[in-house]
């Protein structure tokens, strides 16, 4: 799978949100959010630009939903007919479904100072999901699963490290005990637990298509 290596600070710029990508940084004033001059689209001719179109709108909605979980078109599609099988309110479904991934949960419990750095830790084995090894970030967590860390100095210095730097609230559906380093999926997010201001209809409505 592609990965995107370019500027992240563009795409919170873009999409006009802080996407949180990178860690530690985007709680202080050099975020470039925080910053006048720099808190408007990339571009040379940004200031330029008009009204978006309704197409335009619908696929900002998408492209902010999607870098906000560091997911591409083909996973987020995937993500997207898997919510329309779901009972209940397409949206929330999908929002629910991205939220669960590990990677996402990592980054919440604050093991990792972002997500990118989540699904690394996670690729190289520093956690164990249920006693067992996992290195896919992209796996989606389900109720009574827990997380514990690698016994390795190596990765316990790591999270603990990544633990003492703060991070994001805890959310109320995960459960940590920061001591022993060990996590539990105390019940599936729903839609109030997603922090990201989204019109998830707007991308339902673009995806339905
Ligand atoms: Fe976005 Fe973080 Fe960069 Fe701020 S520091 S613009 S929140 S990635």
């Amino acid at each position: 799978m592609g990965r995107y290596l370019g500027p992240v600070c563009r795409l919170c710029r873009r999409e006009g949100i802080k996407l949180m990508l990178k860690g530690a940084r985007c709680e202080t004033a050099k975020c470039a959010m925080e910053r006048q001059w720099r808190a408007k689209p990339p571009g040379m001719h940004s200031w330029r630009r008009r009204k978006g179109t309704d197409y335009g709108v619908r696929l900002r909605e998408k492209q902010k939903v999607k870098r906000y979980y560091g997911v591409y078109e083909k996973q987020f599609m995937l993500y997207f007919r898997k919510a329309e099988r779901m009972r209940g309110n397409t949206g929330d479904a999908l929002l629910s479904l991205l939220e669960r991934r590990l990677d996402n949960v990592v980054w919440k419990l604050g093991f990792a100072p972002s997500r990118r750095a989540a699904r690394s830790a996670i690729a190289h084995g520093h956690l164990y999901l249920n006693d067992r090894r996992l290195n896919r970030p992209s796996y989606l967590v389900r109720q009574g699963d827990r997380i514990t860390i690698k016994p390795a100095e190596r990765s316990q210095k790591f999270i603990r490290a990544a633990l003492g730097d703060g991070g994001p609230p805890l959310q109320a559906w995960l459960k940590l005990d920061s001591q022993r380093l060990e996590a539990e999926v105390e019940a599936l997010p729903t839609r109030e637990d997603v922090q990201i201001p989204v019109e998830e209809q707007l991308i339902i409505e673009m995806c339905s298509r």
